[in-house]
């Protein structure tokens, strides 16, 4: 019988109690004794408190394997490496999370693998960016910042027509909206500081999929570091099991807040693909079990009104990062994608005014008065001067 994700939370992997302890006790050891089992050292990710993560979230997606990492960039990086070598090429989704735009374009181009950025809503332009060394292609689920959706299923079929990996970083949508694994993504990446762990106290991050895929990725990065250590393990551990009702909640909040502010007459533009006038609306309503909580803005009045906005509002701490239970806002010009060239971010159409909000788990309509009265705030602001 497959349980319901709540039960998986709590009960998946749990297979033994040590000393009957109902939680998983912290091993706070780097190594452990020799025995007959394989050398076990927190870098080989073969600890305790990593094992009991790793076979939970490859349930989570249903996968057959995952690794937890020391954070989202090492499950990309990691898993990024593991599929090419120099000389190959891969295709990457041209609207990326900064961090990853970044490493793909300097690090991963300068050890010799060849990047080509696609248009993933546009699948008549795929093939002929293919090439006889092609050997991966990369998406993510909901874009950063702009929250796109591409058409998810083309992707999957396209890879398996070309013999292609598929990777996609589904840290945005996450596997209570879309269990990426099972819809047919050979490696699933996620950073789980963000809604996995659900409290802002730890980075980390999680490589879920194909058995040999994921193994192959933990081998490099055995070599390349990047593991996380027993306590923070016991931290996401802990974190992990209530991600169902705060997934559940981030949807509801973001979903009555986006409305709100995409009928305010200060606001220019919402991006949100819970709502009706998102481009990709319809596909992400097929495709997902909800929205997430993440959306972005702009303001009519530009950066000086935005500017305005984050000192007024009172709920979201203005600070990076995302998927934590506290509202957070932030510019992704100085933040996510500050280490993008002002025209690298004018092509993906991220303007300096753009405002991007994790929504966290308050009352929604605590949120909504406090997103009103910091918007009347901006409007007496214009008048008087
Ligand atoms: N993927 C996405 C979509 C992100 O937004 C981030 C961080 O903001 C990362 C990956 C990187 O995660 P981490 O900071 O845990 O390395």
């Amino acid at each position: 019988m497959t349980q319901a994700i709540d039960t998986q939370l709590i009960h998946a992997g749990e297979d033994h109690r040590i000393e009957g302890a109902i939680r998983m006790p912290i091993f706070q050891t780097a190594m452990f004794e020799h025995d007959d089992a394989p050398l076990r050292y927190v870098r080989y990710n073969n600890t305790p408190n990593q094992k009991v993560l790793n076979r939970k979230l490859a349930i989570l997606e249903g996968a057959e394997e995952a690794l937890v990492t020391g954070s989202g960039m090492a499950a990309i990086s990691g898993a990024i490496l593991a599929t090419l070598k120099p000389g190959e090429h891969l295709l990457a989704q041209n609207s990326l999370y900064g961090g990853t735009f970044k490493f793909v374009r300097t690090l991963l181009t300068d050890l010799g693998v060849k990047v080509s950025f696609f248009d993933a809503d546009a699948p008549n332009t795929w093939d002929e960016l293919l090439q006889s060394n092609t050997r991966a292609i990369y998406v993510e689920s909901i874009t950063n910042p702009l929250v796109q959706v591409c058409d998810l299923e083309k992707i999957v079929e396209f890879a398996q027509a070309n013999k292609l990996t598929s990777l996609i970083d589904n840290t945005f949508a996450t596997p209570f909206n879309y269990r990426a694994a099972e819809a047919g993504f050979d490696l699933s990446l996620h950073s789980a500081t963000k809604y996995l762990n659900g409290h802002s106290d730890i980075v980390a991050g999680v490589i879920i999929g194909v058995g040999d895929h994921v193994r192959k990725a933990g081998k490099n990065l055995v070599h390349l570091g990047g593991a996380l250590d027993p306590h923070a393990c016991y931290l996401l551990h802990r974190g992990i099991q209530t991600f169902a009702l705060r997934m559940r909640q981030h949807n509801a909040t973001a979903s009555a807040l986006a409305k709100f502010l995409d009928s305010h007459d200060k606001v220019e533009h919402v991006y949100y693909p819970g709502l009706a006038s998102h481009p990709q609306h319809q596909r992400a309503t097929r495709l997902f079990q909800g929205f997430s909580g993440m959306l972005s803005l702009e303001l009519k009045g530009g950066l000086a009104a935005t500017e305005k906005l984050i000192e007024q509002l009172q709920i979201p701490v203005f600070a990076p990062s995302l998927g934590g239970v506290e509202s957070l806002m932030t510019r992704p010009a100085i933040s996510s994608h500050a280490g993008l060239t002002p025209q690298e971010r004018e092509i993906a159409g991220i303007r300096d005014f753009l405002l991007r909000i994790s929504v966290g788990i308050e009352d929604a309509q605590d949120l909504i008065t406090d997103f009103q009265s910091a918007l009347i705030q901006i409007h007496n602001d214009h008048t008087s001067s």
